[in-house]
């Protein structure tokens, strides 16, 4: 049994995409991953237009892995996917994140 996803995505010809989940465009850039702990002992890693960030002797959030997606919508929404697993089950939510002043860049694009 299932609900109404937080995720919100749009099915086309080719394929399926998210939108944004706050105004529904479909231009919308992954500027962020996150994933806490990054191994078995602990630490941080992020990774995003700028390259890859660990910080190994970050704490632990939670009792399992948090990974985070982060988008920013242009039309100027910014917001995450979070994935927190516990005891067998990987949990998602979605948080809306403060409007970025400037444009966020996108994590890499050709
Ligand atoms: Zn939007």
């Amino acid at each position: 049994m299932s609900g109404q996803s937080c995720m919100r995505t749009l099915v086309e010809t080719f394929g399926e995409k998210l939108i944004c989940p706050f105004c529904g465009w479909e231009w919308v850039h992954p500027i962020g991953v996150s994933c806490n702990p990054s191994g078995k002992h602990g630490g941080y890693l992020f990774i995003n237009s700028g390259g890859v960030k660990q910080v190994p002797n970050f704490p632990r959030q939670g009792r399992g892995v948090h990974i985070e997606l982060i988008f920013y919508c242009e039309r100027g929404h910014k917001f995450k996917y979070e994935l927190s697993f516990h005891k067998g089950n990987t949990n998602l939510k979605r948080e809306s994140l403060p409007a970025p002043t400037q444009w966020e860049e996108t994590i890499w694009r050709d």
